[in-house]
């Protein structure tokens, strides 16, 4: 009798220990982060043209932002955002990373060691931390994901990779896959190669908190992609086009594997899954379109900064729309705090924990105000109006909420507006740390010959 009672209640006991377990597990992490992506090139932003399921599923499940920024209009800036939740600008990282002039030191191209990272602070709340793909914030060693509070690397230090190839010697987009956990396989696809490892890492981890940055370079040039998905869009005639589409198609597939193996190891409803793009659409260099919104990569008009952002959390998060600004910046405090961790204001983050304002526990928006500077030009957004600063003209002002597309200047009719506007961009210039390096003085030019031209601002027919 004694040793059945002891029995069910051994029974009865680590039943409540698992449940209690399963009530406080913490959730996991997982950012998807597709590169140069345009806002309207996927079926929750309105393209009629590409097909991405797997992305609108995730997207149906989760809420959608409709203003949600990055806070650089190119690729590292926007990562060294990201990866720490403070503007770059504030550590000198506002270009993007090119081989350090004779003026610079080497040691000093990449994200600052002194920097944090999302990363560093996830492991100190008892996280795994993996990274798959791209890297762009260093290549020295100091500079390593590995040593930036990431536990697994597979992937390449650089901006970009060969989609079907690697050389054991190769340069650039050439480089040999790299990792500090297993000898890398050969690359078939990269995007698959990616979903792959992706897969693997959830499996291998989903009995621990984890964070998983799934950084893929799709739809990043060059244009490569596989037979088998070109033929699915052969009726698009422009050759780069039709490989963009193709590119994103298979990005799409390999978010719908990850979804899928959360699903079958029962951890979907308790992982917060973020998909984004680095950047806005570089336009006629890849094949993308930002619509309704005007410009491109590279440059401060919603095109460049302005990109398709979806938040996924099931168990805590119901499905819907938020259209207040938000930036990928506020991803670092998010995540820290619904980890069980604190954000103060030592942290300096210019990032905010966005969980409490989408879900309606208080009132406001997360940010009045929110400001951008890139090689020549600086921005900023107070509420519906938005100010670009650039080296030969006069400033531009829009109203966001009346002209989206940013057809409309209206400094002349708001100079009271536009000088307090600038007052605060100049107070931001001369309160930040000299730039870590710059790029190449050829950007300048290229730059701001993109705000004279014009873009796609809507939708293309099938
Ligand atoms: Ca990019």
């Amino acid at each position: 009798m004694k040793i059945r009672i002891s029995l069910i209640f051994l029974i009865w006991s680590s039943g409540w220990v698992i449940a209690q377990k399963n009530e406080e597990r913490k959730p996991n992490f997982i950012i998807i982060l597709a590169d140069d992506l345009g806002y309207g090139d996927v079926g929750f932003n309105g393209s009629i043209q590409i097909k991405t399921p797997h992305i609108d599923a995730l997207a149906k499940s989760g809420v959608v932002f409709t203003e949600g920024y990055v806070s650089a209009p190119v690729c590292a800036p926007s990562r060294a955002g990201l990866i720490t939740g403070r503007n770059q600008v504030n550590f000198g990282y506002d270009n993007n990373l090119t081989d350090a002039l004779p003026q610079f030191n080497p040691e000093y191209s990449g994200l600052p060691v002194t920097e944090k990272t999302i990363a560093d602070r996830l492991s100190e709340l008892g996280y795994v931390n993996g990274i798959v793909g791209k890297w762009h914030l260093g290549e020295k060693e100091q500079f390593h994901p590995t040593n930036r509070g990431f536990d697994e690397f597979w992937g390449y230090l650089g901006g970009g990779h060969n989609y079907f190839a690697t050389e054991p010697s190769g340069a650039k987009y050439d480089k040999p896959i790299i990792s500090n956990f297993k000898k890398p396989q050969p690359i078939t696809y990269l995007t698959d190669d990616k979903g792959d490892e992706c897969v693997d890492f959830i499996i291998r981890h989903k009995d621990e908190p984890f964070f998983l940055y799934a950084s893929f370079n799709a739809p990043h040039t060059p244009m490569q992609a596989t037979v088998e998905d070109l033929k699915l869009y052969s009726h698009i005639k422009d050759e780069k086009r039709r490989s963009y589409a193709a590119m994103v198609h298979r990005l799409d597939v390999n978010v719908g594997r990850m979804v899928e193996e959360l699903r079958k190891q029962g951890i979907y409803e308790n992982t917060v899954m973020v998909f984004f793009s680095d950047n806005g659409g570089p336009d006629t260099n890849n094949g993308s379109i930002n619509a309704p919104y005007n410009g491109r990569k590279g440059i401060l008009l919603e095109g460049g900064i302005r990109v398709p952002f979806v938040i996924s959390y099931p168990k805590k998060l119901k499905s819907g729309i938020y259209n207040k600004p938000i930036t990928a910046l506020d991803l670092t405090p998010t995540f820290v705090e619904l980890a069980g961790g604190k954000i103060t204001e030592k942290d300096k983050l210019d990032g905010v924990n966005i969980f409490p304002y989408i879900t309606n526990q208080i009132e406001g928006v997360p940010h009045e105000t929110m400001m951008w500077r890139f090689t020549i030009s600086a921005g900023i957004r107070k509420v519906n109006w938005k100010l670009i600063r650039l080296p030969d003209r006069m400033p531009l002002l829009f109203n966001l909420d009346k002209d989206p597309s940013e057809q409309n200047n209206l400094a002349r009719e708001n100079w009271d507006l536009v000088e307090s506007m600038l007052k605060e961009l100049g107070d931001w210039d001369v309160s930040s740390p000299h730039v870590l390096f710059l790029e190449g003085s050829r950007w300048r030019r290229n730059q701001l010959n993109l705000y004279d031209k014009e873009y796609q601002l809507e939708q293309l027919k099938n």
